[in-house]
């Protein structure tokens, strides 16, 4: 049994007023819960903001990218060390954004999501194809190019204990949620790949689905055989659907 993992990115948004009175709803909403593992991936400013705001509770802190080199002369960098240092336990690699806006190759991000694992952190490795990518039927083919860049560079029992995340570009911030068959059968592919280096490690991982998760739709999602959670985005900033959303995590499927 994969317990579910839950992951809210906010992205580059919020401030401390905003960040406070979310988390000041959220808290006691996701204290309720158990069996889930939910975190938490504000930006790196609010880091220690959050840190404090979330308290002892169960809910992780976990950052939206690191910096692949480790501390030293790369100005606006934030390292690994760094991102344990303020008390993250997550780190989110390799997000569309990142690969389409700011020029992350397959190689950079097989090396960040290295660089995390050496450093004590779990990585949440996005994979996806964009819209033209799946109409021209290479689905499967981008996303086993992501997955084989970091299984090259990291080897397959470094999944051990990672999570990745399923995120179709077309459906990330868009409002198209891929259908729950559909996310199925790219997770199922993503598990297959994996079993082909190792069996165990890949029945293990958790991957989970991105791409305009809400309340509305989680539970269907998540009662997907492959489907162990999900990667939220827009919903992650209001309160009651990232509660509802874990809600959603928590029952038995
Ligand atoms: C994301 O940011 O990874 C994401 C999936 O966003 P959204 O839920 O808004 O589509």
């Amino acid at each position: 049994m994969r317990v579910k993992f839950v992951a809210g990115n906010w992205k580059m948004n919020g401030d401390r007023a905003a960040n406070e009175a979310l988390l000041t709803a959220l808290v006691p909403a996701l204290s309720a819960l158990s069996g889930i593992e939910s975190v938490v991936c504000p930006p790196f400013v609010y880091l220690q903001q959050v840190k404090s705001l979330l308290g002892g509770t169960k809910t992780a802190l976990g950052a939206q990218d690191l910096c692949q080199f480790g501390n030293g002369a790369y100005t606006g960098g934030v390292s690994a060390a760094m991102l344990r240092d303020a008390g993250c336990s997550h780190v989110i690699v390799g997000h569309s954004e990142r690969r389409a806006l700011f020029g992350e190759t397959d190689d950079l991000v097989a090396e960040k999501f290295a660089v995390a694992r050496g450093n004590g952190l779990v990585p949440v490795l996005c994979v996806g194809e964009t819209l033209a990518e799946r109409e021209s039927g290479t689905t499967e083919s981008v996303v086993d190019r992501q997955l084989q860049a970091v299984l090259q560079r990291c080897g397959i029992s470094a999944f051990r204990g990672a999570v990745l995340a399923y995120e179709p570009v077309w459906a990330i911030g868009t409002g198209k949620t891929a259908t729950p068959e559909q996310a199925q059968a790219v997770h199922a592919f993503i598990r297959s790949r994996l079993a082909g280096a190792d069996a165990k490690v890949a029945a293990e991982v958790r991957i989970v689905y991105g791409g305009s998760v809400k309340a509305a739709n989680a539970a269907q999602l998540f009662a997907m055989a492959d489907i162990d959670g999900g990667l939220i985005g827009g919903a992650a900033l209001v309160a009651e659907e990232f509660a509802a959303i874990c809600r959603a995590a928590a029952q038995k499927h």
